[in-house]
Order: structure tokens, then sequence, then C-alpha cells
């Protein structure tokens, strides 16, 4: 094999970011090498954003940039229904929230090119770990317009505007641009958006960062940008489908992207057969391993693994005691 042969399952470095609301369990449950810091906060598993690219971590191709490959290889990368591109679609992460995070809002794409020279930012989080009495912020609660966010806002009452419920390992919340939330102390979880880091802060719970003096608001933008139809988010509503080798259960389904939850006992195929869309892996329980060429590509938790669209379908199994679980993401 030679850096200029057919794709394989491709494998990155992730891009570590420490954060005052970092903790330890990126490395004490997903395995992240860290070093000695208190404060690990997010790993950027897939990423093509001048706030970090990704590359390859193995293989022939080890090196090479994440943009690289979607400026030089596209087609064979993102496949012909994703189209060439620019920039890779998707940024996927682990979050570990040691504490809770700042209360946020995303622009959408023509607001985000306005407001933050970036892309709009569309999320969804699939949640590993929660503790107990734990909370998600996602919305907010019914009959809180415009007026009644800003008043909260000035007032410093933001936690009463806001809806929020205790998340559990396994849940799927879907945040589209607009949606005001905050992921609280004590959840772990892997996100998936838009390439994107336009970040509006709404509110940041009185705290001060690491400079004694507390982090900038963007308010002006937030009060523009949030959606005040959304009203309160609960988690997404979806039931596994029995499939060969375990369940698969479509959990979202949005212009950006399309996200299933495999459950796997058994052997079963993952990736796009036509060829037409690249599939991107997180292990979010257990081991399992995806085969192609004879060789082996682990997925185990708190890995992601990139099938290029030239790959198209290959088999996965659990490699491990008991079931894996995967989340597969690609473009609609
Ligand atoms: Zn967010």
């Amino acid at each position: 094999m030679d850096a200029d042969g057919p794709l394989t399952p491709l494998r990155f470095q992730p891009i570590l970011k420490r954060l005052i609301w970092g903790g330890r369990r990126l490395g004490s449950k997903l395995h992240k090498e860290l070093g000695p810091e208190a404060d690990y906060a997010e790993s950027w598993e897939l990423s093509d954003h001048r706030h970090g690219q990704s590359v390859v971590a193995e293989g022939p191709l080890a090196g090479a940039s994440l943009h690289d490959l979607v400026m030089t290889r596209g087609t064979e990368l993102l496949g012909e229904a994703v189209g060439p591109r620019e920039q890779f679609p998707l940024l996927l992460k682990f979050l570990d929230a040691n504490q809770v995070l700042s209360v946020q809002v995303h622009p959408d794409d023509e607001q985000g090119r306005r407001l933050a020279d970036d892309n709009g930012k569309t999320e969804a989080w699939v949640v590993i770990d929660a503790e107990p009495s734990s909370l998600i912020y996602a919305g907010l609660r019914a009959g809180v317009d415009r007026l009644g966010f800003a008043e909260a806002l000035e007032h410093g009452r933001i936690a009463e505007v806001l809806h929020a419920f205790e998340p559990k390992a396994g849940d799927c919340i879907f945040i589209p641009a607009g949606t005001v939330h905050a992921i609280g102390a004590g959840v772990l979880l892997a996100e998936v958006q838009q390439m994107s880091d336009a970040t509006f802060r709404v509110d940041d719970w009185g705290r001060v960062g690491p400079d004694g003096s507390p982090r900038a608001l963007h308010l002006t933008e937030a009060i523009e940008v949030t959606d005040y139809e959304r009203g309160p988010v609960d988690p997404v509503r979806s039931r596994p489908d029995q499939i060969d080798g375990g369940t698969r259960e479509h959990l979202i389904r949005c212009p950006y992207f399309a996200l299933d939850r495999y459950v796997l006992t058994g052997s079963t195929r993952i990736g796009d057969p036509q060829h037409g869309r690249f599939t991107a892996l997180i292990g979010l329980g257990g081991k399992a391993v995806v085969w192609h060429d004879g060789q082996p590509y682990p997925v185990e938790l708190g890995q992601t693994l990139l099938v290029p669209a030239s790959v198209g379908a290959c088999p996965i199994e659990p490699s491990g005691e008991g079931e894996a679980i995967v989340l597969t993401c690609t473009v609609p």
C-alpha cells in the first residue's frame, strides 16, 4: 500500500482542548492520552477547521490533514452524493463536562457567515455517561419570548427561562441552530455538528475564566439568533429496528447529517454500498471491529473511524465480550 493507492478506513489523531469546565474522563472513560492537567474538555475526533485540523494517525497517509484529503481526494473520500467541498462537512467530538458549560446558542449558515465568519452550527449529542442528577439545559421554557429572554439575561435569572432535564446514557439530543443550551456538570457525550466553531455565549453562571475575569458574552448576537419558536427540547424518541447482527436506530435525519446507532451482538455491514457517501463511526460502548481488505480496524468506546465513500460497505462485528455500540454519521 502506498499513499497514492486506494483509500482505506482512516483513523485521525485526537485534538485535545483544555477549557475551564473540562475534567479527566476523556482519559479515564474514553482512553485518550492526557497530560497531568485537570481540565480536558473536548477531543476533536474529526475536524477540518481553522481552530483544529485532524491529521491521519497511521497507515500510508499518516501525517496528511483531513483538509488535504478533502482537496486532493475529495470524490473518493466524500463520495459523489456529498459532492466536491472546500471543507469536510462534519465535526465530531467527545466532551467531558466536569463543570457546567456556559449557556450558549449557535447561528445558522447565513448568520454564521455574517456574524462569525464561519458556517452555521446545528449539532446533536449522544450521552455516554451522566452522573446522577446531572442536567442538560435545552431550549427555552414554553412561553418565553425575546423580551422575557432578554430580561432574564439582564437580571441574571437565565436558569428560570431554560428547559432542563436529567439525561441518561444513550439519550440523543438534537440542537438545531438557534436552540439555547448548556451541558451540565457530570455529562460525558459524543457530539456531531456542522463544521463550525461559531458560538455565542449567553451566560456563564457568574463564573470567571482562568485569568480571573469573566469570559466574554455575546448578548446582542445571542438574542438575534435565538429561535423563540423552538420551545423545550427533550431527547429524541426513536426506536431500534432489528437487523442481522443486532439493532439499528435512526436517531437523526436533518439537512446536515444523518445519525444511526447500531447495537451489535453479531456481524453486519456498515457504510454506503453505493459508494455515494462517507461514513464516520464513533465507538459509544464495548468493542467493535470493521474489516476491509482483510485488515481489522477497531472501533472501541472512545474511538472514531472514517470510512471513505470509495471503500463502500464493510463488515463490522463485536470484538470483545458483550455487545458493541457504534454511532454512524454521514451527510444525507
Ligand atoms: Zn453547542
